[in-house]
C-alpha cells in the first residue's frame, strides 16, 4: 500500500493504492488516474531559468510545455545548464524541441527584447 497526496486540483485528497491499482480515498476519478500514473510512470512539470545572452536580464525563465518523466529531469537540468538563448526571445517560443524525443518541448515564459 503506498499513499500520496493527489496533485490534480488544490483539495489535495489522501490517496491508498496498493499492488493491484485499488485506489482509496479520492473524491473523483481524476484521483484514480493520478495515482496509477504516479506509481507506474510519474511525471511532473519543470520551471527553471536558462542563461541569456543579456546584460540587463542574464536568466530567461522556462518550463516544459508538459509534464515531463521524473527520471529524466536531471538529464533536462543537465542539458538545460549547458544551454545559453539570445535574445530577442518571445513568451511561448520553443526553446529546446522534444527533448530526448519524449515530446516535451521547452518554451520561455517571458518576453527579452533584443
Ligand atoms: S482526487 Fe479529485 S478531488 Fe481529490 S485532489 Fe484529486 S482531483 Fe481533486
Amino acid at each position: 500500500m503506498k499513499k500520496l497526496i493527489c496533485i490534480v486540483c488544490p483539495i489535495g485528497c489522501h490517496l491508498e493504492i496498493d499492488a493491484q491499482h485499488n485506489v482509496t480515498g479520492n473524491r473523483c476519478k481524476r484521483g484514480i488516474g493520478y495515482a496509477i500514473e504516479e506509481v507506474t510512470r510519474p511525471t511532473r512539470m519543470v520551471t527553471t531559468t536558462v542563461r541569456l545572452l543579456s546584460q540587463e536580464h542574464p536568466r530567461l525563465s522556462v518550463k516544459t510545455s508538459k509534464p515531463l518523466p521524473k527520471e529524466a529531469i536531471f538529464r533536462l537540468m543537465a542539458a538545460l545548464e549547458s544551454l545559453t538563448v539570445n535574445p530577442p526571445v518571445y513568451m511561448h517560443q520553443v526553446i529546446m524541441r522534444d527533448f530526448e524525443g519524449l515530446g516535451v518541448d521547452i518554451i520561455a515564459t517571458r518576453t527579452i527584447p533584443g
